[in-house]
């Protein structure tokens, strides 16, 4: 047999391991954050919304800023994605309308809790709701108490991918912790648990890959220091091409070591800032000496503030085409 020529043969064993060989599509993929103040990136802001060219809309991590099943904003959801079970992510509350209270301190003054946002949103818009680590079991009770049906719940854990309308979902290792709050649980069992200031064990957290049909790649970090699944899964496997990365510091990533995790190990063509747990923008600019402009300034490629209520439209191969 003819010998390859030493390059082609490089770029093909670079090619082998990926699962993301498919050629880009028609179409744009739509990704709308859904925070607490209008055009804004406020200090809670966690939630968006992706919509695939095919219509399938997935909303990720509901938090405070989804204000219930009922927020106008949510439309149609096919899936609502949870990283993990701390307040910010679940939603022990949300806020009763919008723009109630400051950028900084939100008026969350709505209570959900021993349900959540999270498990009131896919009860009322008869979605999946997509968790992975040991959250299938106690998923099941809570939409069932909610009025939903158990078998919404999708269980993903590490592995191969599952499927809502044409996009595929796949869960990702995140480095963090995931201790279910108290106030989740019935009293006997969280009082006890309150007193010993613990909380109780689900299993690990996650990120998430979102592979759409027209050829993007979508890796959701949650909330996670940096790991080396960032290069050897997420890019090397999955080849994401657009990262929502975390930046809040201290508990996950600050804006350095998340600029170093686009740079270097997911490598992605586009970036979205996210968890910055700050006053971001004002008047939809980002203000100077915040976390958001650090990371917006470190990262090599473009990076951009989530706007609430601003849509974002994306290509197939990661750029930016619209909303940006
Ligand atoms: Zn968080």
């Amino acid at each position: 047999m003819r010998k390859l020529p030493a390059v082609l043969a490089v770029l093909l064993s670079g090619c082998a391991g990926g699962m993301m060989t498919q050629a880009t599509g028609p179409g744009t993929v739509k990704v709308t954050p859904l925070g607490s103040h209008d055009g804004e990136f406020c200090a809670r802001d966690r939630a968006m919304i992706f919509e695939d060219p095919d219509g399938t809309r997935i909303l990720y991590d509901a938090g405070f800023t989804v204000r219930g099943a009922n927020d106008p904003r949510l439309g149609k959801i096919d899936a609502v994605l949870l990283s993990h079970v701390h307040g910010d992510h679940i939603g022990p509350a949300h806020q009763p309308s919008a723009n109630a209270g400051a950028c900084g301190n939100p008026d969350f003054s709505v209570n959900a809790a021993p349900n959540s946002n999270t498990v009131n949103v896919a009860v009322g818009k008869n979605a999946k709701l997509v968790v992975g680590a040991e959250l299938g079991s106690f998923f099941a009770a809570k939409m069932k108490s909610a009025g939903g049906n158990p078998a919404q719940v999708q269980l993903v854990r590490f592995g191969a991918m599952a499927k809502v309308g044409g996009v595929r979902v796949a869960t990702v290792p995140a480095v963090h912790t995931n201790g279910l709050p108290p106030e989740f649980l019935d009293k006997n069992l969280g009082d006890a648990l309150r007193v010993n200031g613990l909380t109780a064990y689900v299993g690990p957290p996650n990120g998430y890959i979102l592979a759409f049909t027209n050829g993007l790649v979508a890796y959701l970090s949650g909330d996670t220091g940096i790991t080396a699944e960032q290069e050897l899964v997420v890019r090397r496997y999955y080849g994401a091409n657009l990262a929502v990365i975390n930046i809040g510091d201290v508990f996950s990533t600050g804006p350095t070591e998340a600029a170093y995790v686009i740079n270097e190990m997911v490598k992605p063509n586009a970036a979205i800032a996210s968890h910055a747990n700050e006053v971001a923008t004002q008047g939809g600019k980002v203000l100077p000496g915040t976390r958001t402009e650090a990371f917006m300034k470190a990262a090599k490629v473009p990076a951009y503030v989530p706007l609430s209520g601003k849509t974002m439209g994306f290509d197939g191969g990661g750029k930016c085409t619209s909303g940006c």
